[in-house]
Parts: C-alpha cells; sequence; structure tokens
C-alpha cells in the first residue's frame, strides 16, 4: 500500500514528548508505522513544525448553538433564560441552512484541531412537529456538513419526548420530538454508518425523556453497541423535579432502566450525591465536562476528580460553542478545581490530553482513534510552539505549554485519516470560515 510519511518535529506519544517522529499512514488511512529519533526530515516527507498531538475529540456539540455567540452575552438571567433565545434561533433552521451553519461550525473546530464531534442532535422535524419528507434531513445535513469540513462525526441522535416529566411538549419543542421512544427508534434505525460516520443515541434528558421510555433507548444502543449520551444533573432544578416526580436523583432513575454503564456518557453530571457519583463511577459510566458552556450558563463546577477516582473516564465538550476550544476545555477543568479547592494539580497536562483525545474518541465510539500508534487512524493535529502565546517552552514541557497557554488560533495542520484538512492555518474546503459563519448565521436572522 502507498504509504504518506509526516515528519513531526515534536509528537506527543500518550506519555511524553519526542523530538524527530517519522508517522507513515498507509492508504486505508491509519497510522502504518511510528519511527522515533528521526532527526531531520526523511526526503518526500510532508514536515509538521511544533507539538503534534492526537486529534482532539469534542464529545458534546449541538451546532446550530453557535449561532447564538455574543448575543446571549447580554442582560442577566439563568440557564433557563438562555434556553429561550436558543429555541427562537432553533425555529428557523430548515434541512439547507442547517447544512451550511454546521458545515461553518465544523470547520472551525477543524481550524481547533478537532477531528471528531459528537454531536447530540434533537432538532429533528419542521416546525410544528411535521416530519420531513425524509425524517432524517436534518440528521443527514449534520452528516453531509461534517464531511464537508473534512472531520469524523457521531451522530447522537437525541430521543426528545416531553417537556418535564411526561409533560407534553411545549410549542418550540415539537420540532424534537418524536412522540414516542419506539417511533424515535423506528426513524434512527434508518440512519446508516459509513465511512467516517457513527450513529449512538441520546436521552436529552430524564425531563425530555419519560422514565417508562428510557428503557427502549438504551436497548437500541445495546443492541447496536453504540455511544449512548445523556444530559445529567446539569441544573438543580432538574434534580428537584426528578426526586418530586419519582422519589430519586436522575442518575439512580437513570441506573434503574438500564442506561447507565461503559458505553453510557453523561454530560456535565454537575450536581450529583456521594451515590450518584459511587454509581457513575461503578458503572464505568463516562463524564462529559464541558466547562465553557458550564461556566457560561453559570451552571456550577461539577465533581470530575471525584467522578474519575469512583471510575468514571472524563471527556469534553464545547457544547453551546461560547467558545470551540478543545485546549480551553481542558485547561478549565483543572482550573475550575484550583478555585474550587485553592489547591493546585489536580490533572497533568498528559491526563488533561488524554481526556481530549483518546478518551473522548472512545466516548463517541471511535476507540481506534486519539492516540498516535500503528494501527490507529491517522488523525492528528499540530499546534505552533513558535506563536506569542506558545514562545519559548523548554521542548520536553511542550505539552504543557499548550495545554495551559495555547488557544485554537495556535493550531497549524489538521489531519483526518491521512488526509490534510487544515493547512497553515487554511481550511482545505471552505478557504474563509469566518464568512462562512457570517453568512450562515446571518441567513438565520433573515
Ligand atoms: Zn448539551
Amino acid at each position: 500500500m502507498p504509504l504518506t510519511t509526516y515528519w513531526l518535529e515534536h509528537a506527543w506519544l500518550d506519555t511524553h514528548v519526542e523530538p524527530g517522529v517519522a508517522l507513515e499512514v498507509s492508504s486505508d488511512g491509519r497510522i502504518a508505522a511510528v519511527r522515533t529519533g528521526v532527526d531531520t526530515p526523511p526526503p518526500g516527507a510532508a514536515v509538521l513544525r511544533g507539538l503534534t498531538i492526537p486529534g482532539l475529540a469534542n464529545a458534546h456539540s449541538h451546532a446550530f448553538h453557535r449561532a447564538l455567540r455574543g448575543t446571549v452575552q447580554v442582560g442577566s438571567g439563568t440557564f433557563w433564560t438562555w434556553r429561550e433565545t436558543m429555541y427562537t434561533v432553533a425555529q428557523r433552521l430548515t434541512p439547507d441552512s442547517y447544512f451550511a451553519l454546521a458545515r461553518a461550525v465544523y470547520a472551525e473546530m477543524a481550524l481547533a484541531g478537532i477531528t471528531a464531534v459528537g454531536e447530540f442532535h434533537y432538532l429533528h422535524h419542521a416546525p410544528g412537529g411535521t416530519p420531513y419528507a425524509d425524517p432524517n434531513a436534518m440528521g443527514e445535513a449534520l452528516i453531509a456538513a461534517a464531511g464537508e469540513a473534512g472531520i469524523r462525526i457521531t451522530l447522537l441522535d437525541t430521543a426528545y419526548l416531553s417537556a418535564g416529566f411526561g409533560a407534553a411538549p411545549e410549542h418550540h419543542q415539537l420540532r424534537f420530538t418524536d412522540g414516542t421512544a419506539d417511533r424515535w427508534a423506528e426513524r434512527v434505525s434508518a440512519l446508516k454508518e459509513r465511512d467516517g460516520v457513527r450513529l449512538g443515541a441520546a436521552i436529552h434528558s430524564v425531563r425530555a425523556v419519560p422514565a417508562d421510555q428510557l428503557t427502549t433507548v438504551a436497548r437500541w444502543a445495546q443492541d447496536r453497541e453504540a455511544p449512548l449520551h445523556v444530559h445529567l444533573s446539569e441544573q438543580t432544578a432538574e434534580n428537584d423535579a426528578c426526586l418530586a416526580a419519582h422519589g430519586r436523583t436522575p442518575t439512580r432513575l437513570l441506573a434503574d432502566h438500564g442506561v447507565l454503564g461503559a458505553r453510557t456518557t453523561g454530560v456535565h453530571n454537575t450536581h450529583m450525591t456521594d451515590a450518584d457519583i459511587a454509581l457513575i463511577g461503578s458503572t464505568s459510566t463516562g463524564t462529559c465536562m464541558c466547562p465553557t458552556t458550564e461556566r457560561d450558563l453559570a451552571d456550577g463546577i461539577g465533581p470530575a476528580v471525584a467522578l474519575q477516582r469512583a471510575g468514571s473516564p472524563l471527556s469534553l465538550g464545547s457544547d453551546s460553542h461560547a467558545v470551540v476550544d478543545l485546549l480551553e476545555e481542558a485547561r478549565a477543568m483543572e482550573l475550575d478545581e484550583r478555585l474550587r479547592t485553592r489547591t493546585r494539580g489536580h490533572w497533568t497536562a498528559a491526563a488533561l490530553l488524554r481526556a481530549a483525545t483518546a478518551d473522548g474518541h472512545a466516548a463517541l465510539g471511535w476507540a481506534d482513534a486519539g492516540t498516535l500508534e500503528a494501527g490507529a487512524l491517522a488523525d492528528f493535529t499540530t499546534i505552533a510552539l513558535d506563536s506569542v502565546r506558545t514562545a519559548g517552552p523548554v521542548p520536553r514541557l511542550a505539552a504543557e505549554t499548550a495545554v495551559f497557554a495555547a488557544s485554537a488560533a495556535d493550531v497549524r495542520h489538521t489531519i483526518v485519516g491521512g488526509r490534510r484538512i487544515v493547512r497553515d492555518g487554511i481550511h482545505h474546503s471552505v478557504p474563509d470560515v469566518g464568512q462562512a459563519l457570517a453568512d450562515s448565521i446571518a441567513a438565520l436572522r433573515g
């Protein structure tokens, strides 16, 4: 098989920074060999100067929230008032306008070094709840957008059936609902996986899926060995309502309906009891932290240290896309913990990178990505070490510099399946991502 060779000035090899690494990529888009001690670029090799790390996994995204950036920063309020603004944008999207917006958002992610996205997708139907001619038209628009942007997608097709603990969906929520979990499963089962595309399931929350429907969604994911994600205890009001309706916490309710497990990820897991944490950990259920959104929405700081210690693998997501920067998500998890505890060093840069890469990919069903080793998918990204933010690192501490000081603006190259989708900060198919974002967002304003 023909090989492409990339020469990495510095490479993150899971535990340490290695100078002078040749990565051979085979025509099937996987890493064929990793050669260390290669001081100068081999003839014909593509040279990547800076620190190359495995591709970043954005484990929790709602692409359309990108249209809210800035506009939701005026005035005061809570998560719940923010949600009203979010619903008005959701009302305007069509399959065509969602494709255009998501293509730009996923290109923004590629520029930030993200090679796989978990799209938590619940905007299924036309306004008023009428299915499109293809009932999966919106999901297909997202899949096509990721394909155009060159990144992998796990479409976490989301069951969203009620306004809250059995209450009928409100007007804005009619686009989200399939009526019952069985009808959700029927629609989702028509979607097909393909190159660069995995399918997963999601339960929007214990508010939005009645208890007697949870098992149907869990079983669908189980039968396919697919990832299953769920927004969990982001808000204390949700916990209170769940206790009132079912006499147990959301985590306990999910456990009792077979939702927890090693292929399940709880998103946020912010307000949890000790028993909840033990349940999440003992079932190896993952935790996806979204620190920039959690701080933006005034959610609170989740117990990520305790969850991980209990056995929950951690992943990271940019969720509402207040910013799209996985390096910022990674350091924010550590820095939030420092503020709360007034002590430092809860996670090393290596542990934070692991959450942003290997464990994030695993949470999205890409167990063969997120590491630079032979056999893995050839997905990686290069961070400049000569920008105003990153210049002057001790080479062996380049990962610490990247995690604690670099931003998405320092990403120089992004490679997915051996193919370069970002070169010197320029996206291969969306040359002006800023313009694409501006145009697609302006179109929604009408
Ligand atoms: Zn979310």
